[in-house]
């Protein structure tokens, strides 16, 4: 077609000084498969009776553009003002800035992962978290792998493989869909005993259900449900107890698992790990990256020779962690050694433990700014909001909070902005609620990240 000749060759614009500029910015490569790109896109418009010479002129831009969009990660920053602190889906606990150090200092050089510094013989990765969960939670002895759903299948397959696992009808937890208790239990090659009803369960169903082919107790902390009104189970001391008379280990999966009483910040008390490993179970799983605040990773705490045994299990290697996690575990871990500063260096429990009229004080200065920078149309309040914790801690708890309530024309305004405020360079997540869109600041670190994102509107 005529018009084609008006775009130019691929080493001809290669050549030009916008090709020479992006070249510099992303490669040879890259700007040839986006330059190809959108040729093929402009002779498509020109075959639709396009005006080719406009086309030829925007093709830098084009170029320029789809590149941009190209090179943009999508795991990139993001505003987490969904009111959701430990958001499963953005990732959970963000990390200390201690943490953080640690973590780079690890990727950035050798490091004696498995080297014992003293003797110059070979060390084991646990060793540099073994001692400090041991120190925090009381435990006899402790190993490391992926994340919880890790430590659950590696504690099942160790103690109860071809062997019977005992649980409760009340505790069959689902967690996110793909960990549903009885499929660990069949993938660890345990055979599921359910006992009990759904909301009721007695020392005796556990009693009567203990034979010669019993591999383990286990009592699961039923993150994300609460069951309520004519409800029994069975207390983690009594359950230790009906174990250790019959000879089994009981194994306890407390999920989320604080290492601190969360009564001290304005929370619900919940079981600390210590309390668990007082309260006799033989092991005890929980996750790095829910209330701990560290990186993802799977906690088991308790019975030395339990714990020797998991260790053993070929499983563990395919389950264990890098250098990076472990680095950041130990400078997370340590955090906790100085509780009374706690609230501050762990991003977690600053977050969880940010007073209201703190975050309604944020709302009330961030109103006449953000409503300067929102679209025509748009109006902006402050609100009420109820954050949660996420990730099965506290799951029917809610957190005094406060906001932003957006709202603008027509019946789709808040799914609108939604989607620009998800398109912008540092992406603003919130949560649609009646008719508008929530922007909780609870997890708002200042004022200005929130003006800066918006900025881009
Ligand atoms: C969250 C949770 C798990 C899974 O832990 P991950 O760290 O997400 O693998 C297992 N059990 C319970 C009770 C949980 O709450």
């Amino acid at each position: 077609m005529q018009g084609f000749r008006r775009l130019p060759a691929v080493d001809q614009f290669l050549k030009s000084d916008p090709g020479q500029a992006l070249i510099e910015m992303h490669g040879r490569q890259m700007v040839t498969g986006a330059l190809r790109a959108e040729l093929d896109a402009a002779r498509a418009a020109i075959r639709d009776g396009a005006q080719a010479q406009a086309l030829a002129d925007a093709l830098p831009i084009r170029v320029a553009e789809r590149l941009d969009l190209d090179s943009r990660s999508q795991l990139r920053p993001i505003l987490n003002l969904t009111g959701t602190v430990l958001h499963t889906n953005l990732g959970r606990a963000i990390l200390s800035d201690q943490a953080i150090s640690a973590a780079s200092a690890a990727m950035a050089s050798p490091l004696a992962l498995e080297f014992d510094l003293e003797t110059g013989g070979r060390g084991q990765r646990d060793d540099h978290l073994r001692g400090l969960l041991c120190e925090l939670t009381g435990a006899e002895d402790a190993t490391i792998v992926n994340n919880n759903a890790a430590a659950v299948l590696i504690a099942l397959n160790t103690l109860a493989m071809g062997r019977e696992a005992i649980v409760s009808r009340g505790e069959l937890i689902e967690i996110g869909g793909a960990f549903r208790m009885p499929d660990i239990m069949a993938r660890a090659g345990a055979k599921l005993v359910e006992v009990g009803t759904t909301n009721r369960t007695h020392p005796r169903d556990y009693e009567t259900a203990i034979t010669a082919e019993t591999g383990l107790l286990m009592k699961v902390h039923t993150s994300n449900y609460r069951i309520e009104g004519f409800t029994a189970e069975v207390a983690a001391p009594e359950l230790a107890a009906i174990a250790s008379a019959a000879g089994v280990p009981l194994l306890n999966d407390l999920g989320a698992g604080s290492l601190i009483d969360l009564g001290d910040y304005g929370l619900r008390r919940e079981p600390t790990v210590a309390e668990a490993v007082a309260e006799g179970a033989d092991l005890i799983t929980f996750s790095g990256d829910k209330l701990l605040g560290g990186p993802q990773a799977g906690f088991i705490v308790g019975r030395r020779d339990l714990i020797a045994a998991i260790n053993k299990n070929p499983l563990k290697r395919a389950l264990r962690l890098d250098k990076i996690r472990i680095a950041a575990l130990e400078a997370t871990l340590r955090l906790y050694r100085d509780p009374d500063r706690l609230a501050q260096s762990l991003p977690t429990l600053r977050d969880l433990s940010r007073p209201r009229d703190q975050i309604a004080a944020m709302a009330a200065r961030l109103v006449p700014l953000v409503q300067d920078l929102l679209p025509d149309g748009f109006q902006v309040s402050a609100c009420d909001c109820a954050s949660q914790i996420g990730s099965g801690a506290l799951p029917t708890d809610t957190l005094p909070s406060a906001g932003l309530r957006l709202t603008g024309p027509g019946g789709d305004a808040p799914d609108r902005l939604a989607a620009r405020l998800r398109a912008l360079p540092l992406p603003v997540i919130g949560h649609i609620h009646d008719g508008a869109l929530i922007l909780d600041l609870r997890c708002l670190q200042s004022d200005d990240d929130l003006i800066k994102a918006l900025r881009a509107l």
